[in-house]
């Protein structure tokens, strides 16, 4: 007879995987690759999956992804970018602060599908400069204004066709080449994307230049934009219609005029950008910001115990950002010694902040789809990225080619290169050092590059619908309900060893091509 238990009926089912509270009970520190989430049950869609999740007690957003305040990741274009998409953008801080307002200001300014900063040229540039340009920023319909500069008056435009058969160190002048303005087609500030769509279809025009009523040059519209664009249904918005935009800030007396500056440019959030945020100048920020800006919704950080995040939440803060030495570009936990696992981290800060409708948002060390759905499982509201999204045409930087490969640079904001950075009064220092006084640098990061990923427009999408997938994988149909399963211990984990680690991504093979979307 074969060796099997009868039991009449499946109603039995035995215990399997651990909870959170149990794997996380044996005091070691897990990173995101050493577990896994076993599997639920499926009676939903993946598209059904709702993301909408907390980024601070104000704030929600419809997909729960966060652009880093790096240098190297978040300006406007980027924030823009991700506010569309559902996410929102943290502008950095290692610029002088009118700078950084002024990005913020072009976020909350934004109107889809008008590109409010395009390069412009003078009459007086070359064909070679348009060359430049096209290598540089790869298009080629360019306006032509007096000064060279977006606001001054409009006196043509180069597009490729005007120099197509002419060689790229031509030193022929733009005056010679350009459709002058007289023939061009344009319209007024103020149209509507709409009408501003239709003049571009009758006129059969690659670029619509829109101007004032002085002839100067206030947006462009293109062709191209206009084909791509599409409707952003999930677009993070405040009340008034505006794209939601972060800014970063130090810790600093200096700061709180920065701060007035952001406030005053309609910033929504703050982050405190500190590496160990629990500090007595993090504690008396809070405290100043929610006495003078009440309204403004502040995320403290960076915490990884229930101990640092108490002394925040007690202070305050909207939301806390959780993660120390678990960035790409990091050597904190090298040099410092100090710092933890990021799973760990998450899970042990989100458990303690929920008590007190604390969001928590998962900064660093996120390399993969999977890793946000594991951040997300362990109590996270929303995960902040900057290797992932560094790369793309809307991060900062200008791409550039080593050994045929199409790179732009990535750098920690610890990294000396970006705390050294000149002619500005910006912040990277300040986010690693407490004290006023201090003299010697000492480097937490590195700088590099990283391989060209494309449109954030096309690869957030992706991210998105992985995260659906994944949530129904597991049987959850929203953030909010991961949440719950992780907390009610329907959410089963269980540690991998090494080898199940191998075994779980690509092995055996000779060759092969990951294509993710
Ligand atoms: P990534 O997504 O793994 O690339 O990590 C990005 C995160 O690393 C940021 O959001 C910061 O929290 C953190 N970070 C940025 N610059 C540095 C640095 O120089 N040293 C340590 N951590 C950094």
């Amino acid at each position: 007879m074969a060796d099997y238990l009868i039991c009449g009926g499946t109603s039995y089912v035995p215990e399997d995987g651990n909870t959170g509270a149990q794997m996380f009970a044996s005091g070691e520190g897990l990173t995101y690759q050493d577990f896994i989430i076993l599997p639920g049950f499926i009676d939903f869609t993946a598209d059904e999956v709702d993301l909408t999740s907390a980024l601070t007690k104000k704030i929600s957003l419809k997909a729960p992804l966060v652009s880093s305040p790096m240098d190297t990741v978040t300006e406007s274009e980027m924030a823009i970018a991700m506010a569309l998409c559902g996410g929102i953008g943290i502008i950095h801080h290692n610029c002088n602060p009118d700078i950084q307002a002024q990005e913020v200001m072009k976020v909350k300014k934004y109107k889809h599908g008008f590109i409010r900063d395009p390069v412009c040229l003078t009459p007086d540039h070359r064909v070679s400069d348009v060359f430049e340009v096209k290598k540089r920023h790869g298009f080629g319909g360019i306006p032509i204004t007096e000064d060279g500069k977006m606001g001054s008056r409009l006196m043509g435009i180069v597009t490729s066709r005007d120099i197509d058969f002419l060689e790229p160190n031509s030193d022929k002048l733009l005056s010679e080449i350009m459709t002058p303005f007289d023939d061009l087609v344009t319209a007024p500030a103020g149209v509507s994307l709409d009408k501003a769509n239709e003049i571009l279809q009758r006129s059969k025009k690659g670029k619509l230049p829109i101007i004032n009523e002085h002839f100067e040059l206030v947006a462009l519209i293109a062709r191209t934009d206009l084909k791509k664009s599409r409707n952003f249904p999930n677009a993070s918005y405040d009340a008034n219609n505006q794209l939601l935009v972060g800014a970063a800030i130090g810790t600093r007396e200096t700061d709180k005029v920065r701060l007035q500056m952001l406030v005053h440019a309609g910033v929504d959030v703050v982050v405190l950008d500190s590496s160990q945020g629990n500090s007595i100048y993090q504690i008396n920020l809070i405290r100043y910001i929610k006495s003078t800006y009440p309204e403004l919704q502040i995320i403290g950080g960076n915490v990884v115990t229930a101990a640092q995040a108490k002394n925040l939440i007690d202070a305050g803060v909207d939301g806390l950002r959780v993660g120390m030495g678990a960035g790409s570009i990091c050597i904190t936990q090298e040099v410092m010694a100090v710092g933890r696992p990021q799973a760990t981290a998450v899970y042990k800060v989100a458990e303690y902040a929920r008590r007190f409708g604390v969001p928590v948002m998962a900064d660093g060390g996120i390399s993969s789809v999977g890793h946000i759905i594991k951040a997300l499982s362990l109590g996270a509201s929303t995960v902040m990225m900057g290797s992932m999204l560094a790369g793309t045409s809307e991060a900062p930087g200008e791409y550039f080619f080593s050994n045929g490969v199409r790179l732009k640079k990535y750098r920690g904001m610890g990294s000396l290169e970006a705390m050294e950075c000149k002619g500005n009064s910006g912040g990277a220092a300040d986010r690693y050092f407490h004290g006023e006084g201090d003299t010697i640098k000492v480097a937490q990061g590195v700088s590099g590059s990283i391989v060209d990923k494309g449109s954030i427009l096309r690869f957030l999408p992706y991210l998105v619908s992985g995260i659906q997938h994944g949530c129904q994988d597991i049987g959850s149909k929203s953030c909010s309900m991961l949440r719950a399963m992780l907390y009610s211990g329907e959410l089963k984990l269980e540690r991998r060893t090494i080898s199940a680690q191998k075994e779980g991504t690509v092995h055996s093979m000779y060759s092969y091509e990951k294509r993710l979307y």
